[in-house]
């Protein structure tokens, strides 16, 4: 392409994708797909490769910098970042409008304007001619840090202000006066966005979980994530964690206060004239007993929200009132940051326990004395890792400072050590693996100790998602997930621990993420109510090998024969135990349909000390399993005796559980797949190649209408 033409296609690719940046970050709508503005962007990356003296600093391309700084350049603030005073009580809220109007002489009769307090780093963004030229850090609130070059990697933030129309800044209502001033300072002047830079609770998720799995250590939280990723040298690593920004105030050139906008609400909107993204929360409140409902509304809405807020901050909606109330000492008088009362408590640490996650790594949790702390009783805590330990000081026994905020992880933030009585035990890595009992070692230059045996995890959560899956104990809304993250908790580290979650571990189960009350007792509802487990589905959750629901069913028979129960009643573990030691291999051997080869794999399973263990913890833990009347005299239904059925595809009027209940009970047998020697094929809605293949070997395909019957 000429020259003349790349200066042309390369202004038109700018406006381009910056109109699809600013619809997909600031006003969170997709307008093309990603893949496509990719290209957009490769297509001028290349343009401006071939004539380098066109790129221009507000060029897309420009978000990530080349080559990392050696240092933060120092940067004064035209007019001071200023801190704010804290409120944690109406009462600290009602005494502050008392002060105010104590020193205006006069009461109150202003209006409020609300805004969520976000949890991030403050960011001045300085805009000459309406490019951005600096971005700086608050620092000291006098002189902050030049963190252009990272700052520029947010998409949220552009590069270039938009330039309102005449008719939006009308319908803003701005005078022709104020838009002319507007415009003026867009065209030739200094306007100054001021902000927080956060990281979503989800992108921290993503990248903590990443970070796990490269052994790398974890952010500790979302401002720690901001804070790290923009006060680092490299824009690169800045750009990687995908941060966000939201505006809360504007300076506009030298002009004072109310000259230009009037209130705090009509600088939100210009804010969002001039494209930059400010919450949507943000609220105009008649009078304090408005502010408080607003903050008891976000407090019950915070965990929700995509990101943390540590509060809200109100502020006189009357702009004039900011110069006339002032600042005193270091805080303003016009605004106050109205906070959530304190996440943090003291307690003793009595255990340190070493889960195993998924890549094998050991990470402590702290067995805590039970606290309430942030709304909830907490009793767990994670520590990341050794290093954390050792650099915290922690043994048993200490006192400790944790925070929970919301339904994030509570922490140990420091340990007391003036507490001590000198009866605290030091704390040592673990010699063996708690899940597995294999080697664990420190791998080089990681933090972490792992377990050696790599199939450690996934072993275990593989046999206890087998334990909760549908056909065996049915533990339905106890899915793989939370399976693996009471794992990864160390809540769990068998089948039979998730029967120790009961109303005394709620305060375990709210020391999870993402855990709130509401999921906890829900859990338990789940665990609770599979507490009897009828003997075959026992037998078969097991995981025995080569024992799948028939042959499970089988066994279950072979135990009522030996038991003879009179009545449906609970089966104790050790009478079920001696009975299975009471067969020889052999007696396996000759039972229906179990070979050698299965027959083996059930001897052994019960003459293994670690599988007794296993099976006495059950008990322990409230498993009561259910034997159906087999008395001597009772006779079996034989309707189906002896006849086999497959079932396939869907049946509208019963589960397939329950189709299968009703064969056995009538003295049939289902199996998975069809033979020769299959009596029936049960073909529900799209059944597929068991139809196929029992047409082929001319077995009787039953539709669910004719297998009701049969039934019947
Ligand atoms: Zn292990």
């Amino acid at each position: 392409m000429k020259k003349e033409a790349a200066k042309i296609r390369i202004e038109k690719l700018k406006d381009e994708i910056n109109y699809h940046r600013y619809n997909y970050h600031v006003l969170d709508r997709e307008t093309i797909a990603p893949a496509a503005l990719d290209s957009l962007k490769n297509e001028l990356f290349s343009l401006e490769n071939e004539y380098p003296d066109l790129i221009t600093s507000d060029s897309p391309t420009q978000r990530v910098a080349g080559k990392p700084l050696s240092k933060f350049v120092k940067t004064k603030h035209s007019r001071p970042m200023i801190s704010l005073f804290d409120a944690f009580s109406e009462s600290d809220m009602r005494a502050w409008q008392e002060r105010n109007e104590n020193y205006l002489k006069q009461t109150w009769n202003q209006e409020y304007y609300c805004e969520l307090k976000l949890d991030g780093l403050a960011i001045s963004l300085h805009y000459e001619s309406g490019q951005l030229q600096i971005a700086a850090t608050r620092g000291d609130g006098v002189t902050g840090e030049n963190v252009t070059a990272n700052v520029k990697t947010i998409q949220s933030i552009p590069l270039v202000l938009r330039r309102p129309t005449t008719a939006e800044l009308k319908a803003a209502e701005f005078s022709a006066r104020e838009t002319k001033i507007i415009f003026d300072l867009l065209d030739n002047g200094v306007i100054e966005a001021r902000g927080e830079a956060i990281m979503t609770k989800k992108v921290l998720r993503d990248l903590n979980k990443k970070y796990e799995s490269l052994g790398k250590p974890l952010l500790a939280n979302a401002r720690n994530g901001v804070a790290g990723s923009i006060r680092q040298l490299d824009s690169k690593i800045t750009a990687e964690r995908h941060l966000d920004f939201y505006a809360y105030d504007l300076l506009l050139g030298n002009y004072e206060r109310g000259e230009v906008v009037a209130t705090k609400s009509q600088l939100d909107s210009l804010l969002r004239l001039l494209g930059l993204k400010v919450l949507a929360d943000n609220n105009i409140c008649k009078n304090l007993e408005a502010v408080f409902t607003f903050f008891n509304g976000v407090g019950e809405r915070r965990e929700k929200l995509a990101f943390d807020i540590d509060g809200i901050v109100v502020k006189a909606n009357n702009l004039k009132m900011w110069p006339t109330l002032g600042v005193v000492g270091k805080a303003p008088r016009y605004m106050m940051a109205y906070k959530f009362p304190a996440e943090q408590a003291t307690t003793k640490v009595n255990d340190i326990v070493w889960q195993v996650g998924r890549t094998g790594a050991l990470t402590p949790t702290a067995i805590l004395e039970p606290v309430a702390v942030g709304g909830a009783t907490i009793s767990r805590s994670t520590l990341h890792n050794f290093d954390e330990i050792q650099r915290l000081d922690l043994r048993l026994g200490d006192t400790v400072v944790i925070e929970r905020s919301g339904d994030v992880i509570p922490k140990v933030i420091s340990v007391l050590k003036n507490l001590r009585t000198g009866k605290e035990k030091k704390i040592t890595p673990p010699a063996a693996c708690p899940m597995c009992g294999g080697q664990v070692e420190q791998v080089d230059d990681e933090v972490a100790y792992r377990c050696l045996n790599k199939k450690c995890f996934a072993v275990s959560l593989r046999q206890i998602e087998h334990f909760v899956s549908r056909g065996a104990a049915d533990f339905d809304g106890l899915g793989p997930k939370l399976i693996e993250q009471f794992m990864a908790a160390g809540l769990i580290k068998d089948a039979a621990d998730i029967y120790a979650i009961d109303e005394t571990k709620k305060s375990d189960l709210l020391s999870l993420e993402r855990f709130a009350e509401k999921k906890a007792e829900n859990v338990i509802a789940i665990i609770n109510a599979k507490r009897e487990l009828d003997l075959a589905r026992f037998i078969y959750s097991l995981g025995i090998r080569h024992v799948g629901e028939e042959t499970a069913r089988t066994l279950a028979v072979m135990i009522a024969e030996n038991l003879h129960p009179e009545k449906k009643q609970a089966v104790a573990l050790s009478s079920l135990i001696s009975t299975f030691q009471s067969k020889s291999r052999d007696d396996l051997a000759n039972m229906e349909d179990i070979g050698p080869v299965v027959a083996e794999s059930i001897y052994s399973f019960w003459h293994d000390e670690k599988n007794l263990e296993l099976l006495k913890k059950f008990e322990r833990n409230g498993v009561k399993i259910i034997i159906e009347a087999f008395g001597k005299n009772k006779s079996v239904q034989t309707k189906l005796a002896g006849k086999i059925f497959v079932l396939t595809g869907s049946l509208l009027g019963l589960t397939r559980d329950a189709a299968k209940d009703k064969i056995r009970a009538l003295g049939g047998k289902t199996t998975e797949s069809v033979t020769k020697n299959t009596d029936y094929v049960v073909a529900g809605e799209n059944s597929g190649s068991k139809y196929d293949k029992a047409k082929e070997l001319g077995v009787t395909i039953l539709n669910e209408e004719e297998f009701l019957k049969i039934i019947e």
